[in-house]
Order: structure tokens, then sequence, then C-alpha cells
């Protein structure tokens, strides 16, 4: 995360303009408002960081509305089963099981959730518009932008049904269930590295997986994959199937210089080949860091424009966890209430 200090300035130290401006822009607002009121904040997201805002700010008495997805919403942990990390749960909790008791909490306090896609924003001047599909704009005077992360998929018939059931996309999320099992990496870049590396604590055996002849990954971290006795690196080589039941079994490989396909029989495959934040709504009004996360400063969640703020994976391209997305939701939340009570002041 670029953590560049001071190129915020102008919105922590915020200058709001007189009080006529911002109730005539309050009234502009409110007369193209379908929604026909200006909330004190509207949340973009539903997972993990935007329920957690949603539950501080509703205990704070700022109402929130929160745009949870159409599809989507709970984010990225209705897509998993055991969720075994998240503390608070002692036995471990499954992941719809989770993001549902996190909406009820928020909606216990008051949060207004709505399961709509947010289609644009206008995110400049005192009052905030959203617009959500069928053309209702909200007005706001703050808005969170929790819109995740999205890991990038190999794009094969059976990679979403054994989600969860295999195929995974985060080794410290789920290296744990494969303890002395035979695995594999799919990747060539550091974090595919860094995952295999990490997988050899649990597994007997890690094969990474890359198409080319050599990785994108640092020296020093080839190095490490190179010296480990439990990988092996299987080079030119595309997977291009998943097979089993209820649960992964094997991977149909292809070299991808001769065209020879094999198979190979593992209990699990990460993939590792990326993953892309989704900023498509704010790229071109907030700033964003060389990852294409939305740029914060420092560890608050203000982000390039006064009133805007930003938490969850949707910030963070290192850590992505929901504990983490939880805490950066809560960060969002207090930045919240300091920034409205400053305005109201
Ligand atoms: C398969 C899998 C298993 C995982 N397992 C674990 C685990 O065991 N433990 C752990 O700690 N972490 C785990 N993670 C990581 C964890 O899920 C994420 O770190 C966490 O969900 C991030 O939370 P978030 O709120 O930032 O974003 P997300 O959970 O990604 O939520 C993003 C939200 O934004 C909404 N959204 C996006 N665009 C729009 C729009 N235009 N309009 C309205 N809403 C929008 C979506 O609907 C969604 O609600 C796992 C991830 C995956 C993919």
């Amino acid at each position: 995360m670029s953590n560049q200090p001071g190129i915020f300035a102008n919105a922590v130290n915020l200058k709001v303009g007189s009080a006529a401006e911002a109730s005539a822009a309050s009234e502009d607002a409110r007369t193209t408002s379908a929604d026909d009121a200006v909330h004190d904040v509207v949340i973009v997201g539903s997972g993990p960081a935007g329920y957690t805002a949603a539950i501080y700010t509703a205990r704070a008495n700022l109402n929130p509305v929160v745009l949870a997805g159409s599809v989507t919403a709970g984010g990225e942990l209705m897509n998993t089963t055991d969720v075994e990390n998240y503390p608070g749960f002692i036995d471990g909790i499954m992941g719809p099981d989770l993001m549902n008791n996190m909406q009820q909490q928020a909606e216990r306090f008051g949060a207004d959730i709505r399961y709509e896609d947010v289609v644009s924003a206008e995110l400049d001047g005192e009052i905030k518009t959203v617009t959500v599909e069928d053309g209702t704009v909200l007005c706001a005077r703050a808005v969170i932008i929790s819109t995740g992360s999205e890991y990038r998929k190999l794009g094969l018939e059976d990679e979403e049904r054994l989600s969860g059931h295999g195929v995974s996309w985060c080794a410290t999320c789920d290296g744990f269930f494969f303890k002395k099992q035979n695995i594999a990496v799919v990747g060539g870049g550091d974090s595919a590295i860094e995952e295999a590396t990490f997988l050899t604590k649990f597994a007997d055996k890690v094969t990474l997986i890359h198409r080319r002849d050599r990785f994108r990954a640092s020296e020093i971290m080839q190095q490490r994959a190179f010296d480990d006795p439990k990988i092996e690196i299987l080079w030119n080589t595309k997977v291009t199937g998943i097979q089993g039941a209820d649960k992964v079994e094997s991977l149909a490989l292809e070299d991808t210089v001769t065209g020879e396909t094999s198979e190979l029989a593992v209990t699990g495959l990460f993939v590792a080949i990326g993953s892309d934040p989704r900023v498509g709504l704010v790229k071109d009004q907030l700033e964003l860091t060389v990852d294409n996360t939305i740029a914060v400063d420092g560890r608050s969640s203000t982000t390039s424009l006064a009133g805007v703020f930003a938490a969850g994976d949707v910030v963070d391209a290192t850590y992505r966890q929901a504990i983490t997305a939880a805490g950066s939701g809560c960060v969002a939340a207090v930045d919240v209430e300091h920034y409205l009570a400053a305005l109201d002041s």
C-alpha cells in the first residue's frame, strides 16, 4: 500500500463551505434524489468491511444506508465454507453464516440495507451522489467505499463449483485444511511462491504449476522455492481442468510447448495469479496506489477526496483477511463520525 505522507493534506484538514452553501447543495441534492433524503453516510459494499462500518455508524446514530450489491451481497466469504480464523468462533463458522450474522447485527442497530448495485458515484463536493441500477440517486454527506477485491480466476468450468471444496485463493485462510496432503499452486509471481512456501508447513507436497519456463517472482523468492524439498515445479504447464465430484481429486494439465496432456492427483488447488481491487466506480475520482488499491492516508480510511472513505480489501494489497477488512470498516466508521462532527461544529 502506498501511504505517501501528506498527499491528502486537503482532505484531512478539510475546509467546509458556508452553512448556506451546504444547505443549498443539500436542497439541490434533495430535488434530484428519488430517495428524497440527504443521508449522513452511504456505504457501498456488504463484506466484512461494509457491514462493520454499518454496525459502528448505526450505533453512532448516523442511520447508514448500505448498498450491498444485488447478487454479491455478503462479499467474498459467501463463496467459502469453514472460516476458522475469525476470532470469537471456537469451532469456526461457515462463511455465509458469518456474513448473515454481520448483516443482522447491522440491522439490529437500524442500518438500512438495500440489495442493489451502485452503477455510478459523484464523489466531489460536500453532498455526494450515488446512483443504483434502477436509476435511484442517493445523496450523502459521507460515503464509505468497501467494494473489496476480486481474486483472478483461471476461468475453468469447475473452478467455482469446487471453490471451498479444494479450490482456494488464499493460503493463509485455507492452508490449515490441507495437512499431509498433496496440493498444487498455480502462478509464477511473488505471491504464488509465497503461497507455495507457506503451504509446505501443512502439505506433504506442493506442486507449483507455471505456464512459462521462468518465474516473474524476485530472485530471492525463486531461490526459496528451488531450495524447498517439498516444492516441485512444473514449468511450461497450464491447468485445463479441475476434477472431482464433491471435492478436488485431480487436475488436467497441458504442456504449453508440446501440447502433451497429463493428470495430477491433488486434493487442493491454490490459484495465485493475482487479484483486482474493485475500483471501477471511483478510479477516475480517487487517487489509487501502484497496486491499484484506493490510496488512504496512513492508517486512516481518508481518501484523496474529503468526505469519501475507503475500507477493506479495496485499500489493502497485503493482508486481505476478513478480520483486517472488518477492522478497516471500523476505522472508516470512526473517521466518518469525526468528519461529520467537524462539519457540524
Ligand atoms: C474463497 C475465499 C475464502 C476466504 N476465506 C477466508 C478465511 O477463511 N478467513 C479470512 O479471514 N478471509 C478469507 N477470505 C478473504 C476475505 O473473504 C476477504 O479478505 C474479505 O471478504 C474482504 O472483505 P471486504 O469487505 O473488503 O470485501 P468483500 O468481502 O469482497 O465484499 C465486497 C462487497 O462489495 C460489494 N460491491 C462491489 N461492487 C459493488 C457495487 N458496484 N455496488 C454495490 N456493492 C458492490 C459486494 O457485493 C460485496 O458485498 C477468503 C476469500 C475467498 C475468496
